[in-house]
């Protein structure tokens, strides 16, 4: 019998597909390894949004194959869906799966599970058509390439589900992916071309993998998605993002239901009120944001300008004073100027954030940005990066203390053994990272004071714990 190790990188929404080619692989009889070192199969589930996030892939793909080498190594996720020319070709690489022919997977292991070495030059696996090596490939590499399994139509790619546990918080919230790929062409961004075009899990397997998590007892989940405001537009009958989350709420018993990230114009009246009207959903609201300059919002291809995602967080911020409230921004964009990135600092500098995440400007090749004039030097990207990390440090060092002497309800997540025993980490409905004064198991629900600052933790009295009320 086969063992496998699946190697993790990028966003929520690669690990989610990760976690269910690990329940599809379980499933069918694979074991899990230790690590990748013991395996049989290493699948590499990769990333692309950034030229860093393909290094890092290249190099763990050299370390694996140094360490193991005779593991057969199977890379897919967004870089294998780029540039899978480009990765078939690495010493070691036994097959390379794009995003288009990720739900294969399963079926190709099991095809070869009693073959006893890669079979490099074949081009037909578990009745899969496999791309042989390309012409361009073979003439740059000097060894033979991998087999390819990939394609541009990724219409009857069913969402692969399986809930993510890990991460911050370790095994205590669970993550749900249930809209894959996006329909929108931001000019930098090259998810569309990896993921195609939006696809949502259906509101019955929603709500009946919502049931089964509560039911095992995890009492936080949270919802992902690429772009989770277009959320059963291509399903039929149509779904809605707002009425799924009201269907989650009535039909579930989820204590804590949670948000990762919606586009702005998402970010309705309808939704700010619904967010108001149940303690059992998050105050949370992580909106991408990219520039407050119009002119870069504009080359950035986003739909919307500083004045209308301005309007969104007034809304946010009058309904729901203490919601958490981030943003993404990306810096040095293609032409932006000394004033776009000014205009950016002042905006964010006057509005109620809590947090932020600060991309720098990568160049994605496919992508229009990569196409236009006015490349920065990347010494005036790390400058401005710096800014924006420094004036994020300091709006959420402002959340931080205007929290102080609220009574919140927080989360309790597991503990490194080597933190404090007398110290409990936790997370607030309002995304405050909270340090319990007391010892508690994870996955507890605990109401305490907010007391005081420590480092970017708040320092937590503990008032009582609740008990669960599962299905
Ligand atoms: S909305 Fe824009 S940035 Fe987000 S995934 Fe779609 S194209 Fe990329």
């Amino acid at each position: 019998m086969n063992t496998f190790f699946i190697e993790q990188f990028g966003c929520r929404a690669t690990q989610a597909d990760g976690a269910a080619i690990e329940r599809q692989l379980r499933e069918q009889g694979s074991i899990l390894a230790r690590d990748s070192s013991t395996a049989d199969v290493v699948v590499l589930n990769t990333c692309t949004v950034t030229a860093a996030a393909d290094a890092q892939a290249r190099d763990a793909i050299r370390k694996i194959h140094a360490a193991n080498p005779a593991a057969r190594i199977l890379v897919t996720g967004c870089y294998a869906q780029r540039a899978p020319e480009e990765i078939a070709a690495l010493p070691g690489v036994s097959f390379v799966v794009g995003n288009s022919h990720k739900p294969q997977i399963p079926r190709l292991l099991h095809s070869i599970a009693h073959l006893q070495q890669p079979s490099r030059s074949e081009t037909q696996f578990a009745g899969v058509e496999l791309a042989p090596p390309t012409r361009s490939a073979t003439q740059d590499f000097p060894h033979q390439v991998a087999p390819i399994l990939s394609g541009n139509v990724f219409d009857l790619t069913e969402v692969l589900v399986a809930p993510v546990l890990g991460g911050e918080g370790n095994h205590t919230r669970p993550t749900l992916k249930i809209q894959d790929g996006c329909n929108s062409r931001c000019s930098f961004c090259v998810i569309p071309f990896v993921r195609g075009r939006s696809r949502s899990l259906p509101p019955e397997t929603v709500l009946s993998e919502i049931r089964r998590l509560s039911g095992s007892g995890f009492r936080e989940i949270v919802l992902s998605g690429i772009n989770l405001g277009t959320y059963g537009r291509d399903l039929r009958p149509r779904a809605g993002f707002l009425d799924l989350l009201r269907r989650i709420l009535e039909e579930t018993s989820v204590e804590r239901l949670r948000i990762s990230s919606i586009e702005p114009l998402d970010v309705t009246q309808d939704l700010i009120d619904f967010f108001a009207s149940d303690d059992r959903i998050a105050p949370h609201f992580h909106m991408p944001l990219q520039s407050a300059s119009d002119r870069i919002l504009a080359a950035m291809h986003r739909w919307y300008r500083a004045e209308h995602y301005s309007r969104r967080v007034e809304l946010i911020h009058d309904r729901l004073p203490n919601a958490a409230i981030g943003a993404d921004v990306i810096t040095g964009f293609p032409g932006e100027s000394d004033a776009d990135h000014v205009a950016t600092l002042d905006f964010i500098a006057a509005r109620p954030f809590t947090y932020l995440h600060v991309f720098s400007f990568s160049l994605r090749p496919g992508t229009k940005a990569a196409t236009l004039s006015g490349q920065l030097p990347g010494h005036r990207i790390k400058t401005r990066a710096r800014e924006l990390r420094s004036l994020a440090d300091s709006k959420s060092a402002a959340f931080r203390r205007s929290q102080i002497g609220r009574r919140l309800r927080v989360l309790t997540l597991g503990r490194d053994p080597a933190d404090d025993p007398d110290l409990t980490p936790a997370l607030s409905e309002n995304y405050l990272q909270v340090s319990l004064r007391a010892a508690f198991p994870p996955n507890q629900f605990v109401d305490a004071t907010i007391a005081s600052e420590t480092g970017k933790h708040m320092l937590a009295e503990p008032l009582g714990t609740t008990a669960f009320c599962g299905n």
